[in-house]
């Protein structure tokens, strides 16, 4: 053993689901890690016998952690908001922003830690923020904190928006930013926190709100911040009908087509929601080798539409999952939305088309989620990959009378896993987050000052 380094055996899994290139699903497998990145992976027999710390997962399925590539964490104090229960996009902003523009640091930082929580209870390992409202005193800052305590891999888009009520957008004036203040701020955390090493615990990508709330002079010199810090870029797009409207009457072109021709798609960028595209876009997204995060809670909640996204995968799209902001989700569980994904995927296929499968979606939360996020060492149970692993035990009530336990993950209704780990370092115990307190958050919310 390396001086000072410290391992993890995990052994006995009844299914260890890799996804690797040979997508090996190993009965009694197990896995050898040596300071939080994994060695070797086989079945136990095949495994060293010795470890600093030997786990058995008899009767577990263990899998890659999922990723989450679209989140609005500040939103979750927001959940079931009375003025925003029964409508679409622009009305359902119209309702919320009055609430967001009085949001403190205080709330900010309990509404992330609420939101990461249940993220990690539902097996995200990495999370994706897309954070773009910045009300007085809130900076991206606190967020690292919160990530940091709860144990997971955190990357934050420090999103921004210059257009508002009055010039196409939504926003109220007190909400946006001058273009050089955002792209200063953007450098300044990329600067304090972006860490772009393999097995890195945080970074920073730029994330303007979408084309119909940032101008487009700020949207190109967004993207070329990005391209000269070398992180990646993310945007709103495709969301509503409304958005293909806007842009056809203002720049005769479609809102990939005015993208595409800012430069915001390309292969270290993803996008969100991509509900409204026609094969002319899907195609442009292919050639520019930019990924959707698909989040069907979200379009099904504001009534915005459905993804295809079984078209765009077979396209060579590659597509992700996100929850969304818990204002369009009133929830953050990832488990349930690649059911909801699934499910949705399925709803108006043609009957000569073959219907989306399990582990494809599966691999769109866990692998496809990695890929949007530009990380090539998480999303996978293989050799030199970081040790980000969740388990379900098979005797939940939920999982009773199935022989394919990966394929019920995804078809049956689980809210929560049992067991996860990130970076071999373990954050969920027989279902329950080591690194916060549920009662105490409950407290904290409890205790609050209310919004306004
Ligand atoms: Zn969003």
């Amino acid at each position: 053993m390396l001086p000072g380094s410290s391992t993890l055996l995990i052994r006995n899994a009844t299914i260890l689901a890799t996804m690797d290139v040979d997508d090996r699903e190993i009965r009694g497998g197990g896995m050898f890690i040596r300071d939080g990145q994994i060695e070797q992976v086989d079945v136990t027999e095949r495994l060293p016998t010795s470890a600093d710390k030997i786990v058995d997962l008899s009767d577990h399925l263990v899998m890659p952690g999922l990723v989450n590539g679209h989140h609005h964490l500040y939103q979750t104090l927001d959940r079931a908001c009375p003025a925003s229960q029964n409508a679409a996009l622009v009305d359902w902003l119209a309702g919320l922003y009055p609430r967001w523009i009085r949001l403190t640091p205080d709330d900010v930082a309990l509404a992330t830690e609420i939101g990461l929580v249940e993220l990690a209870l539902s097996g995200c390992t990495t999370a994706a923020d897309h954070h773009y409202i910045w009300p007085t005193g809130v900076t991206a800052d606190l967020q690292f904190e919160v990530a940091r305590r709860v144990g997971l891999r955190f990357h934050l888009g420090r999103g921004f928006q210059n257009m508002g009520q009055g010039n196409g957008g939504f926003a109220p004036s007190a909400l946006l930013e001058k273009g050089a203040d955002a792209l200063a701020d953007c450098v300044r955390l990329i600067e304090k926190f972006h860490d772009p090493s393999p097995g890195s615990m945080q970074q920073v990508y730029v994330a303007p709100g979408s084309i119909r709330s940032v101008s487009p002079d700020l949207l190109k010199e967004s993207v070329e911040t990005a391209r000269s810090y070398g992180v990646h870029f993310h945007m709103h797009l495709g969301e509503t009908k409304g958005e293909i409207d806007y842009t056809i009457e203002k720049f005769g072109k479609r809102p990939v087509e005015v993208a595409d021709a800012l430069g915001c798609l390309h292969s270290q960028s993803w996008i969100a929601h991509g509900v409204h595209f026609n094969d002319g876009d899907v195609e442009i997204l292919v050639r520019r080798r930019c990924g959707i995060c698909h989040c069907p809670s979200s379009n099904m909640r504001l009534a915005s539409g459905t993804a295809a996204i079984q078209h765009y995968i077979k396209q060579g799209v590659n597509v992700g999952l996100g929850v969304d902001g818990s204002a369009s989700n009133d929830s953050s569980n990832l488990l349930s939305e690649i059911r909801i994904a699934l499910l949705l995927s399925r709803v108006n296929v043609p009957a000569d088309q073959p219907l989306l499968d399990p582990r494809t979606i599966l691999k769109a939360g866990t692998l496809g989620g990695a890929k949007l996020l530009g990380r090539t060492d998480i999303g996978r149970l293989q050799s030199g990959y970081c040790a980000d692993f969740i388990a379900f035990r098979l005797d939940r009530i939920e999982l009773l009378g199935t022989d394919d336990p990966l394929a019920a993950i995804a078809l049956c209704a689980l809210t929560r896993v049992d067991q996860s780990w990130v970076h071999g370092r373990q954050i969920i115990k027989s279902g329950k987050l080591l690194g916060a307190d549920d009662h105490a958050l409950a407290q904290r919310y409890a205790g609050r000052k209310p919004i306004g």
